[in-house]
């Protein structure tokens, strides 16, 4: 039998963690009659759902076990998120879902929305009712979206590893204690293949979160091999409880090439090509605002402070440049709707041309203006004349098409930074877990 199992929203403001219940998981099946037949999955769905906890990630493990342990690990399955889960909490609504044999369509389309869409329970029940699939929910149950879309969503395409490491429940709540010198060389000695280990331009470790939760640390890459030696790379000051090796969307951006053609929606991702309308404005706080003219009518786009230089790329914009906008879409109460850009492809940039008073014919003194329909006149030699008119000076661009995204301490998960393009991997070969992957 081939079972998928499904896991989110377990965790709260408070604390606790989707994939550490999945680590857990691991723990316990490894010790059955259980073959997994891939990485736990993480999933990252919808950035842009304004309730999610942090990343909105759901969890997705898949095996092949004998029929006659079903019972036993679907029963390991619930325990574990009862003992993990912050079930009771403020928003916390979690779900197990279980899928024997190969996801239907019906739930693969179901996952492919989640990435773009904000789905409701009632969408997640009446896919569970078309599939062979059965739940245990919580709460409200609105983990059922999550954990089914994470069971649809097998990562065929392009991918990458995140290993995570656990931190003792001891030292939750006190400051993560990396050793920052190892992660820069880590980074050095890794990179490309592994990525947001660290941001020069900030001089920010990347690889630590900085909540309650019990993630002590997460490294992304290319392979499992790579995020395995990047993590023997580390000076850890602390004891490490357990580690496990994901294979993840993380940095694919999987929400964009999952975006329907269609008008900007508030809460989901916008892919939009267009040319800008106004000149930026830079506002308090360092926020650049800008218009695009589109297809679909001008769309207000916005890149926020922490951006770093992009946002002063795209305040370096012009009218007619044309260009690409990738984003997610907010609606602030009666204000248009804003794309806050995580993403910008310029693809061409227009010529910048100012009118400018013209230079002396006499003595090559700038020359002033001599009042509305009068033409000029010099403030050096006083010649005047009102049949010379102003020139146009083209302006020089410090500005090159291509592609920018955010600085790396800005970037989303699913955000693909800089270095990942060109290491797209077209298909996942399907192998199962081989090496050292988790521990216990
Ligand atoms: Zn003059």
């Amino acid at each position: 039998m081939r079972l998928h199992i499904g896991i989110d929203d377990t965790d709260s403001a408070k604390g606790g963690c989707t994939t550490y219940i999945a680590a857990q998981l691991v723990e316990k099946l490894s010790q059955m009659q259980v073959r997994f037949i891939d990485y736990p999955n993480i999933i990252r769905l919808n950035p842009n759902v304004p309730y999610k906890t942090r990343g909105n990630a759901a969890v997705a493990l898949r095996l092949e076990a004998p029929d006659t342990e079903y019972d036993k690990v679907r029963e390991i399955a619930i325990q574990t998120v009862e003992q993990y889960g912050r079930i009771g909490e403020e928003g916390t609504d979690p779900a197990i879902v279980f899928l024997r044999g190969k996801p239907p369509p019906v739930v693969v389309r179901l996952s492919r929305r989640a990435l773009t869409e904000i789905l409701s329970l009632h969408d997640a029940i009446s896919t569970l009712r078309n599939s062979s699939g059965s739940a245990v929910s919580y709460g409200s149950g609105l983990g059922l979206v999550g954990s089914l879309a994470a069971v649809g969503n097998t990562l065929a395409g392009d991918h990458t590893y995140e290993l995570i490491a656990y931190r003792r429940p001891r030292n939750l709540g006190k400051p993560r204690r990396v050793d920052e010198d190892s992660v820069i060389r880590m980074d050095r000695l890794t990179s490309p293949n592994t990525f947001n280990n660290y941001d020069p331009t900030n001089k920010r470790v990347l690889i630590k979160p900085h909540g309650p939760d019990p993630v002590l640390i997460g490294l992304r890459g290319e392979t499992p091999r790579v995020v395995y030696r990047a993590f023997r790379l580390l000076r850890l000051r602390e004891a490490v409880e357990r580690w496990v090796i994901f294979r993840t969307n993380h940095g694919t951006d999987a929400h964009f090439k999952a975006v329907p053609p269609r008008m900007p929606q508030a809460n989901s991702p916008v892919v939009l090509k267009g040319v800008v309308h106004t000149m930026p404005i830079r506002i308090y706080g360092g926020h650049v605002f800008c218009e695009l003219q589109t297809s679909r009518g001008v769309v207000q786009c916005a890149a926020f402070e922490p951006t770093g230089k992009f946002k002063d790329v795209v305040a370096s914009l012009i009218p007619g440049d044309h260009v690409t906008v990738f984003g997610g879409a907010k609606q602030h109460g009666q204000l248009p709707l804003t794309v806050n850009l995580e993403k910008l492809v310029i693809e061409h940039l227009s010529e910048d041309v100012v009118p400018q008073n013209p230079r002396c014919p006499r003595c090559d003194k700038r020359m002033k203006s001599a009042g509305r329909g009068q033409g000029f006149r010099c403030p050096r030699c006083c010649y005047s004349s009102s049949k010379i008119s102003k020139r146009l000076v083209k302006r020089e661009r410090n500005l090159l098409p291509g592609l920018y995204v955010p600085d790396k301490k800005a970037h989303r998960h699913l955000t693909k930074p800089l270095s990942r393009y060109g290491l797209e991997k077209r298909r996942w070969d399907g192998k199962i877990p081989t090496g050292a992957w988790h521990t216990p």
